[in-house]
């Protein structure tokens, strides 16, 4: 499907054409930024963690091997995650680009991912990285609260209700999601540095990397909205693939 987006300058913009990558912390808004950019460019959004647990759902093969490894914590096998990648991305649906997440998420995967979107003919994959200060991320998610009626999301900290653990909308009581908890917060968020740097220093390397300021949208992602003119500035900057801008940097910030 084509789809065209309006970038600032209001020229319309090209097809989407290639892989883009968003890198980032559990609770930097990624999963819905990118939905949001697949959405602009009417291309599929593939989350590997969505297709693991679809496999676990349907009980195919690939989900009874991933689903112990799963609940451990640990990633899945190169094995077994590549070549679902691989056969997701040879769909028809997926000619016109696609935008990932939760994938690559190690140095091996993205040297694969490399290689496979050569031999398929896309141009170069863009990578978004989404910077957040970690004791600011550690605000943002353990101060999440959901309204277990309509599901409105707040934070305590940065966009309270109105009325202590009640919600604005309808009153319902606001709960906190058990994983959001800062004990088990606090590893994840090591866990994920430490398999995310030599990643975030390879693409920076090869100059693909396009940093993001995930504070910014602190209000917009608390209340599950996205800030579509700074999609659009992104967007406009995917396409003509600048890079460098910012001196002493190796990637663009936005
Ligand atoms: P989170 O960001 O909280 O880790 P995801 O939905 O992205 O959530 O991933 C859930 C789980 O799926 C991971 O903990 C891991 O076990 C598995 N997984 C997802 N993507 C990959 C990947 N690219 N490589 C290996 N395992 C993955």
């Amino acid at each position: 499907m084509k789809t065209s987006v309006a970038p600032p300058d209001g020229k319309s913009v090209e097809q989407l054409d290639r892989a883009v990558i968003f890198l980032g912390p559990p609770g930097a808004g990624k999963g819905t930024q990118a939905k949001e950019l697949a959405r602009h460019y009417g291309v599929p959004h593939l989350s590997t963690g969505d297709m693991l647990r679809e496999n676990i759902a349907k009980g195919t093969p690939l989900g009874i091997k991933a689903e112990p490894v799963m609940k451990r914590g640990e990633l899945v096998p190169d094995s077994l995650v590549l070549k679902m990648v691989q056969q997701r991305i040879e769909q028809p649906d997926c000619t016109h680009g696609f935008v990932f997440d939760g994938f690559p998420r190690t140095v091996a995967q993205a040297q694969y991912l490399m290689s496979l979107l050569r031999q398929n003919g896309y141009k170069p994959a863009l990578v978004v990285h989404f910077v957040i200060d970690p004791k600011l991320l550690l605000r943002r998610i353990t101060g999440r609260r959901m309204c277990k009626v309509g599901g409105e999301i707040y934070n305590i900290y940065e966009r309270p209700p109105k009325c202590d653990l009640r919600c604005d909308q309808d009153g319902g009581e606001l709960e906190q999601r058990p994983d959001d908890r800062e004990e088990i917060v606090g590893p994840r968020l090591q866990a994920y540095e430490k398999q995310t740097e030599p990643l975030v220093a390879y693409y920076r390397r090869l100059g693909r990397l396009h940093e993001v300021n995930a504070a910014k949208s602190v209000d917009a992602l608390c209340a599950g909205r996205v800030d579509v003119n700074r999609w659009r500035f992104i967007c406009a900057a995917v396409m003509s693939s600048k890079r460098c801008t910012v001196p002493g940097s190796s990637c663009m910030k936005f």
